[in-house]
């Protein structure tokens, strides 16, 4: 810091008196590039240039380009380069590697092209700044004219050249290189052998790769990494860490991207344990590493550990970048846990990233996901830049939450920005006609999908103009949908459309969808179990009986049902029935409390739903302790006061006795209750659901 101030007060000096002498720039010009000091460099050009000072050779003015190139400064470089009374071959080299760092092809190109005197420096420059660019047969090109203009590719060549073949898979010129190599007898050469092994593993040539791999004399961290991240690349995760395992018994320390790689190849198995003891086994763990471990924990379903471990990244002062941030973000919607959502949008402006496309999108995503609607749109308002995916976040927020005339206003908004909307933006605008019962309008998105978007509708398309059909009341017209779709049906289709029967109480077509469910899912309880409850609504007994046969022939498990509420960070987990908690009594006095309540205000609890034709007290108890109920009364025990929203997440539909209760609570206690289920969001205020009882 010292020495930098120094240099800038040594600047200063000099533009109090006049020119300068030649050593004194030459000691300047050196001590600006030893501390990469870009802005005192200009100055000191500006210096030289106000006082007609020109050096008497090239020297000074090629360390200037060599450094104006380091600091990313093309048309600075190109100007000193313009004024420069004499020029050597080191000037033209390092105005080739300025180009090749930062112009476009064509302009490395034509100054190539135009330069009086190469060596092999030149030529080496641009097949690496070509290979770099991705040009690979034009790097391979002037590798080939460099050798017939007599100049003998050095080490360096040969690997920008096989990267340039890695970059395009051209495995037929790779080869023809390696077989330059071996005549060169530059095979023993670890850094030329390395780049061979990555050609290799790019072009899924896995074998060869392996088998130069286990030639090699002197492999270095480098070596491992190539093979074992080709291995992960080209889908073999049990090999990758097979050769992790290996490479720890050789006695070589992996590196962060060694821990990247094998801790990717854990989890595509699943190994989220083995994935944690490799991490916590190393020591300088670098953001990639701690971004792969939080990404991983929250693919697996462990967001909360993804969260956990986020703090300890921050507490052991890894800086986190955008990728992280919205890694973090995503876990938190999907925990719908506003607490630490707001906690990491903090973190997130304190690091400057708040408005980066990927965070800003998750941002929303995780407001509209917690039900906190305004405050996604606040972000959404302030994005300096917006992309297809922030839209769509927006949108989809809004339909989640029961805006949906907003979903598509903000719709055609988008559409006058002129941005082009995607497959996901449709599932948003036709997801907000379903809510909202608009049943033309939302046929005409459709419509407007290959007529105007020239895009194929998807089956998340089609699903919802099933519901859309279905809840119109036009459910043949939704089964003839099906059967003219140009894709074939599967579960999501299925499901939609027993879901519409459910409502309608539809048995015939119900039992069509469910025995295709049967077939496609078999495992799976929940069509089972919708079925069931229709034909328990109509008293079909026999039939309910038959339908828990079948279940139990099949071995088909109810899966838990279960929901959570977040206090003060901490989440609360409740499953039907519960009586695990430790405050188990005081939560279920406070809800046999607001059960009498309610009764006393006409409410029952709908003891139909229950699938089993059991005795009414048993149907009773089954059906008021159910999680969310739970949940809810635990949130009361814990925040009786306040205004603020009573926040629970359940991880199935809700059922209608539970809506109905909810419904019957927010009035009760004049505070809204948000309840986001598998399918939506329900905004419980003054008796009413956002949902308008449509789920
Ligand atoms: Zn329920
Ligand atoms: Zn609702």
């Amino acid at each position: 810091m010292k020495a930098k101030q120094k240099l800038r007060e040594a600047i200063d000096s000099l533009y109090s008196r006049g020119c300068a002498s030649s050593e004194a720039y030459t000691r300047l010009v050196l001590e600006c590039v030893r501390h990469n000091d870009f802005n005192q460099a200009k100055r000191l050009q500006s210096h030289m240039d106000l006082h007609l000072y020109q050096p008497n050779n090239t020297f000074l003015h090629n360390r200037l380009l060599q450094l104006y190139s380091k600091s990313g400064r093309l048309s600075d470089a190109q100007n000193l380069f313009e004024k420069m009374s004499q020029r050597d071959i080191f000037s033209y080299n390092a105005m080739l590697s300025v180009y090749s760092r930062l112009g476009s092809v064509q302009d490395l190109w034509a100054f190539f092209d135009g330069v009086p005197c190469r060596d092999s420096v030149s030529y080496n420059t641009v097949i690496a700044g070509l290979a770099s660019k991705g040009c690979s047969s034009k790097a391979l090109e002037v590798f080939i004219r460099m050798q017939q203009e007599g100049f003998q590719p050095t080490e360096y060549t040969h690997v920008s050249a096989l990267n340039a073949c890695s970059r395009t898979l051209d495995l037929k010129r790779g080869k023809q290189i390696h077989g330059r190599i071996v005549s060169c007898n530059l095979d023993g050469n670890v850094f030329v052998w390395n780049a061979l092994i990555d050609m290799y593993v790019k072009c899924g040539v896995i074998d060869q790769a392996r088998w130069l791999f286990n030639r090699m004399v002197n492999k270095n961290v480098v070596s491992w990494n190539s093979m074992i991240s080709g291995y992960l690349i080209n889908g073999q995760p049990e090999k990758c860490i097979g050769l992790f395992h290996e490479m720890r018994l050789s006695g070589l320390k992996p590196d962060a991207i060694t821990v990247s790689n094998v801790l990717g190849a854990f989890f595509q198995r699943g190994y989220i344990d083995e994935a944690h003891e490799t991490f916590s086994e190393i020591k300088e763990k670098d953001k990639v590493c701690w971004t792969t471990m939080i990404v991983g924990y929250t693919q697996n379903g462990k967001e909360e550990d993804a969260l956990m471990l986020f703090s300890e990244m921050l507490l052991e002062n890894v800086r986190p970048d955008n990728f992280t941030i919205s890694t973090v973000v995503n876990s938190c919607a999907r925990l719908a846990s506003l607490y630490h959502g707001q906690v990491v949008h903090g973190k997130a402006v304190h690091l400057g990233v708040d408005f980066d496309l990927l965070v800003s999108s998750a941002l929303i995503d995780m407001y509209s996901k917690c039900g906190e609607i305004k405050d996604a749109w606040v972000v959404f308002k302030m994005m300096p830049t917006k992309n297809v995916v922030s839209w769509n976040s927006m949108i989809i927020g809004y339909a989640q939450n029961g805006k949906d005339l907003d979903a598509l206003a903000l719709y055609e908004e988008m559409l006058q920005e002129k941005l082009k909307p995607d497959n996901i933006t449709f599932v948003g605008v036709l997801s907000a006609c379903v809510h909202a019962g608009l049943s033309e309008r939302g046929r005409e998105y459709f419509n407007s999908i290959s007529k105007f978007h020239e895009m194929t509708p998807t089956l998340d398309h089609y699903a919802c103009m099933i519901n859309l059909l279905g809840r119109s009341g036009y459910m043949d017209k939704a089964v003839d949908l099906i059967n003219g779709m140009p894709h074939e049906a599967n579960s999501l289709i299925w499901s939609t459309l027993l879901s519409v029967c459910s409502t309608n109480g539809d048995v015939k077509h119900g039992e069509m969808a469910a025995r295709r469910l049967f077939k496609l899912d078999p495992l799976n309880a929940g069509p089972y179990i919708m079925l069931s409850n229709m034909y328990a609504a109509c008293g079909r007994w026999k039939d309910v009986a038959s339908m828990r046969s079948l279940m139990k022939d099949r071995k088909v498990k109810k899966f838990a049902a279960y929901s959570w509420i977040e206090i003060d960070g901490k989440i609360y987990n409740f499953v039907s029935g519960d009586r695990t908690h430790p405050e188990s009594e005081k939560i279920y006095q406070e809800l046999n409390r607001l059960i009498r309540k309610l009764q006393e205000s006409g409410f029952s609890p709908d003891t139909n739903l229950v699938l089993h034709d059991v005795g009414e007290d048993e149907k009773f108890e089954s059906i008021c302790y159910h999680s969310e109920k739970l949940a809810l009364a635990f949130g009361l025990i814990r925040k009786p006061q306040g205004e603020a929203p009573l926040r629970i997440i359940k991880n199935i539909r809700v059922c209608g006795d539970c809506h109905v209760f909810m419904k019957f609570v927010s009035k009760l206690i004049g505070r809204p209750v948000i309840l986001r289920d598998s399918s939506r969001f329900h905004h419980f205020v003054g008796g009413q659901c956002s949902c308008k009882d449509l789920w």
